[in-house]
């Protein structure tokens, strides 16, 4: 990829222009991590672009952005260009072509800010990237409370590099953030979604979360969360304190390649603890009943509320909803066992149950017994094929109906508990349980 990049470069300025790498692309080369993409900045206007490139997509032509394709890549190509006001604190009223220094300036951090020559290997930076990126510091270009104002997703993504490259954020930087964290509730959903999704995937999401929190992004963004503060458990079972400790732990205890619907599972899990909350004076203790329901039904609120697609809603809802199930497994007859097992979420499930125990009374009975069942049950599929379906009962003459449903359900529960291993013996079981006045007579020659 970064051989076609030069070679978008080299054709830019074999046509006479000054054609750069720009912003992410270069903070990634100088922190010796592998570019995602890579941006080309250029005196180029995107009628001269367009001529050198004619296949280029001039959707952005508008913003002075133009997308090319080379060596099975896409890249877009910017004309380096000045801002106008932000004035619905997005997307800028108006653009003007300019200098290489005022792109710089227009850029959101220190280290997204910079240049870099393919062909001589020189960083071009106007604004202190390189000594930023060695401090390993977010620092915003120029005053940092203006450049929230224009726009105040920069407030997510600096927790988010942050988080991902596991820098700090610059003091300055900081406390404008603080200051404006309240204005996070005007970002387009979306917007929110796609950066918390970024912190949510990286292994030190925990510093994420430590960052949203801090800097009242969280009160703002998911106020359901910072409402775990202050929820008292019972110390028994929850010796680590609060709900939102508790919650906390589970999220540093993840693996690091955990998937989104997972890491939303954990931060919602409890999240109508708070709202079933009840002391039971017989018992002495703090009670929660229901907190999976409203938990479910609170998690499905957040999630359409930040535009997530259903069937990721559906995955988090279900672990929400199921989790306190888990206690249960040890109980349950192999074909309820097994039913429950073969659920689509089971395994993401199964890890939220996992950091659940582990990151409060610490006691993994459960988890170990259905890791052993998933062992014990692996050499044929947990539901199989049926040994009877409709049509066989119909054609015994039994008729269609919730009767014939609920046979099929017991049959099939025989047949997940081993006690039915063939069609034939389905049969005759169903001649004598479900015997019908004729096929009695033919399974009985007396
Ligand atoms: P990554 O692609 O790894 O998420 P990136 O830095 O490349 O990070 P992009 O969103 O691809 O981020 O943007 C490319 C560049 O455009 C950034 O490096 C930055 O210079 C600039 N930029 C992006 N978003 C903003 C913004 N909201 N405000 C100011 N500049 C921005
Ligand atoms: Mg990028």
């Amino acid at each position: 990829m970064r051989q076609a990049a030069q070679e978008v470069v080299r054709t830019l300025r074999e046509a006479g222009h000054r054609a750069l790498f720009a912003g992410g692309c270069v903070r990634d080369l100088e922190h010796g991590a592998e570019p995602k993409d890579y941006d080309i900045a250029t005196d180029a206007t995107p009628p001269e672009i367009l001529r050198l490139f004619p296949k280029g997509n001039t959707v952005g032509a508008h913003f002075g952005v133009v997308l090319v394709r080379r060596g099975g890549f896409d890249f877009e190509i910017a004309t380096f260009r000045a801002e106008g006001a932000y004035s619905d604190g997005r997307r800028p009223d108006s653009v003007t072509f300019t200098t290489p220094e005022e792109d710089a300036r227009r850029r959101d951090f220190t280290i997204n800010g910079m240049f870099f020559d393919p062909d001589t290997g020189a960083v071009i930076d106007y604004v202190g990237g390189e000594a930023d990126l060695k401090a390993r510091l977010i620092r915003a270009i120029g005053d940092p409370v203006a450049r929230f104002r224009e726009d105040y997703l920069r407030m997510l993504r600096a927790v988010r590099f942050a988080t991902v490259l596991d820098f700090e954020i610059e003091p300055h930087t900081w406390a404008a953030l603080k200051v404006r964290a309240p204005h996070a509730a005007e970002i387009s959903p979306e917007r929110v979604r796609e950066e918390l999704d970024k912190i949510w995937r990286s292994p030190r999401r925990v510093k994420g979360f430590d960052l949203l929190v801090d800097s009242g992004l969280m009160g703002v963004l998911l106020p359901e969360v910072v409402n775990l503060r202050g929820c008292e458990q019972p110390p028994q079972f929850h010796p680590e304190g609060d709900v939102f400790t508790h919650t906390r732990l589970m999220l540093d205890l993840l693996p690091p390649e955990a998937d989104v619907p997972l890491v939303l599972s954990v931060l919602f899990h409890d999240i109508g603890k708070p709202g079933t909350y009840s002391y039971d004076a017989e018992a002495d203790r703090i009670r929660f009943n229901g907190h999976d329901k409203l938990g479910a039904e609170m998690t499905v609120g957040i999630l359409r509320r930040l535009r997530y697609p259903n069937h990721l809603i559906e995955a988090v809802e279900s672990g929400v909803a199921n989790h306190m199930i888990f206690k249960d497994v040890q109980r349950m007859r192999t074909a309820k066992l097994k039913r429950f097992m073969a659920r689509p979420h089971f395994e993401s499930e199964l890890e939220l149950h996992r950091v659940d125990c582990a990151g409060s009374h610490g006691m993994l009975d459960n988890w170990e017994f259905l890791r052993e069942k998933a062992v014990e049950f692996a050499a044929e599929p947990l539901i199989p094929p049926r040994l009877v379906n409709g049509h066989d009962l119909m054609a015994l003459g039994h008729p269609a109906g919730p009767r014939l449903g609920e046979l099929l359900t017991q049959i099939q529960d025989l047949q997940l508990e081993g006690a039915l291993t063939s069609r034939e013996e389905a049969l005759a079981w169903l001649a004598v349980h479900a015997p019908m006045p004729d096929s009695a007579a033919k399974t009985d020659p007396a």
